[in-house]
């Protein structure tokens, strides 16, 4: 038996903080940071990545003191993959995964096959479901944050903000965020311009930000095991078991044994595990009892590690206001099924990050633009919990219609292998995923310019991935927006004025972080400028300087 893994402790400092560690900052008006990222789950490691990659200075502080193992996430999605992919971690992240996975549903006596790789999604690079551990996931940000210079400080926790004697705290009247931070060399302070909590379900930041916390605890709780089994299973494959009391998995990406078990069971009451957290282990014979009654043809042979996890539905009232914002499960908290949380979170911090960044070095307030972060993500949050619910409500729900729903589930046995055999209702079914209901349409930072442009997709909504031609050559459009920074695309016949090199960009300070791609296969004047995190965020039927300028600036993509 394999105990699960762990892993060395990091430490040091982050750029403008190095050798101050925790102490400085003070209550001085000047920052030593742009950004601190307190939590350095994938929610924090993401942010920081994305808005150093945008201009900012980061700090990454987390109070735990080494990376955490063993993993709960095991799937990331295609919009996670996309947004990462111009920081430069989806190689890397493919490279620990498994992008061709099958499953077998174990219905009653009968097995059903479902191959999950190769879906039919020509808009992505990443036409697949792809498994792969949280922990996996958070070495590679973490090491990408460690290449750019970026060293997280593991042992550090953020206390709370330091209360000013009297009067407002400095942040209100336009200064810096002063941070309470404890770790092994005593408590300090931290100025920084932003602060980002990524610090999980019992987050301190969004206590500070008197942030609602509305939903409530789930009946159910997770259980996860590391397994030995014997019995017929195919190895290296997904394994789902529907029983009656709710669905079992089993994951080939065990940490402590060959296979990962998530199955569900009545919460515990009084236990003394936090929400989403790994909690105290499970006994041995409850984690056979729940592998026997799942229907598995399997018995436990070993445990080498389980945790109980309770579980909660909850979302914040805000998701935080300039200065102070929340990412991740700070900000919403999902179930396991569907596996969305650790993509949520990513995609929270791949918008705030580069708003951060820009807003850092943009040397003037840009309201709208950190307003739009809540404004974009809530109420995608608020959707994807709704699925979250939805499909959680199917497979663990204790209620008798979902009971029954299961219990019938075998006597749909023999249309199954006919239905998942079609590589629509697979493609369909990543893809939902994959969050494609999520768009800005509605944001202050999505503008349509005029005349309004036709053939390329609205502001607000992602760009798909499509095949293009750059001055002759053929290439896919997100290769060339594979970069951090804003991507202009111009239509073939746009006017010269729209041209990187041309007077409309003379003003640009930030050459590495604007883009321009004129796409000869695409006939017209038009253009659009593509957002760091892949939304369009503007369109125009003309490639005219003045509006486009406008927006650069709204969004801080230019300096005045
Ligand atoms: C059983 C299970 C299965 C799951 N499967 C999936 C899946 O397949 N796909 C998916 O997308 N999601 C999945 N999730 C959800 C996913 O694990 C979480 O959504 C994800 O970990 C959230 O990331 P985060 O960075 O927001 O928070 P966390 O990962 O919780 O990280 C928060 C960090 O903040 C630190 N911290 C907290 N307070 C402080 C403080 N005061 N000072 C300093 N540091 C602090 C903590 O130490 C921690 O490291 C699953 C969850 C469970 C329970």
């Amino acid at each position: 038996m394999r105990p699960p893994e762990s892993t060395t402790p990091g430490g040091g400092s982050a750029p403008k903080s190095d050798g101050r560690a925790l102490m400085p900052g003070g209550q001085g008006t000047t920052a030593d940071t742009d950004v601190l990222v307190v939590g350095a789950g994938p929610a924090g490691l993401t942010t920081a990545l994305q808005a150093l990659a945008h201009g900012a200075s980061v700090r990454v502080v987390d109070r735990r003191e080494q990376r955490a193992r063993p993993s709960r996430a095991l799937m990331l999605h295609a919009r996670a993959l996309e947004g990462l992919r111009p920081l430069g971690v989806t190689a890397d992240l493919l490279g620990r995964a498994d992008t061709t996975p099958e499953a077998r549903i174990h219905l009653g006596r009968r097995v059903v096959e479902a191959r999950l790789g190769h879906a039919d999604l020509p808009d992505t690079a990443f036409p697949h479901l792809t498994l792969v551990r949280q922990a996996d996931v958070e070495e590679v940000l973490w090491q990408a944050l460690q290449d750019r210079g970026v060293a997280v400080e593991w042992g550090v926790e953020f206390r709370g903000l330091h209360q000013d004697n009297g009067g407002p705290p400095a942040w209100q009247k336009g200064g810096p965020v002063h941070a309470e931070l404890n770790g092994a060399r005593g408590p300090g302070h931290h100025a920084s311009r932003f602060l980002a909590g990524c610090d999980g379900q019992s987050s301190t930041v969004r206590g500070i930000t008197g942030a609602q916390w509305r939903g409530g605890p789930y009946r159910v709780e997770a259980v996860l095991a590391d397994l030995e089994l014997d019995g017929p299973l195919d190895p290296g494959l997904l394994h789902v078991a529907v029983g009656r009391a709710g669905l079992a998995f089993l994951f080939a990406l065990g940490e402590g044994a060959t296979w990962r078990m998530l199955a569900t069971r009545p919460a515990v009451p009084g236990s003394s595990a936090s929400f989403g957290q790994l909690g105290p282990p499970v006994p041995p014979e409850e984690v056979a009892r729940l592998v026997r009654e799942s229907g598995l043809e399997a018995t436990v042979r070993d445990v080498g590690w389980s945790a109980q996890v309770p579980l909660q539905h909850r979302i914040a009232g805000t998701f935080g206001t300039s200065p102070v914002f929340l990412a991740g499960d700070a900000a919403h908290a999902h179930s396991p099924a569907g596996g969305q949380g650790m993509n949520n979170g990513i995609l929270d911090a791949l918008n705030l990050g580069w708003k951060l960044g820009f807003a850092s070095t943009a040397g003037r307030p840009l309201p709208e633009l950190l307003e739009s972060y809540g404004r974009e993500r809530l109420p995608a949050a608020r959707r994807v919990l709704a699925l979250t619910h939805l499909i959680f409500f199917g497979e663990a729900s204790p209620h008798p219609a979902a009971r029954l729903a299961r219990s019938v589930l075998p006597a749909f046995a023999p249309v199954l292998p006919l239905l998942l055999r079609r590589r629509w209702l697979i493609s369909k079914g990543v893809r939902l995923l994959a969050q494609p209901f999520v768009n800005y349409r509605n944001s202050a930072i999505s503008r349509d310019g005029v005349p309004q442009a036709s053939g390329w997709p609205r502001p607000g909504e992602r760009l798909p991935d499509a095949v293009v031609s750059v001055d002759g050559q053929v290439v896919r459009l997100h290769e060339l927006t594979a970069v951090p920074g804003i991507h202009l695309l111009l239509g073939r016949d746009a006017g010269p004025a729209a041209l990187g090199a041309g007077p409309a960009f003379a003003v640009d300070s930030r050459p590495r972080l604007l883009h321009v791609h004129r796409l000869t296969s695409h006939p017209g004047t038009g253009l659009v400028a593509v957002r760091p995190d892949g939304y369009v965020g503007f369109r125009c039927g003309e490639a005219d300087p003045a509006q486009l300028l406008g927006w650069l600036r709204l969004v801080g993509a230019v300096r005045d």
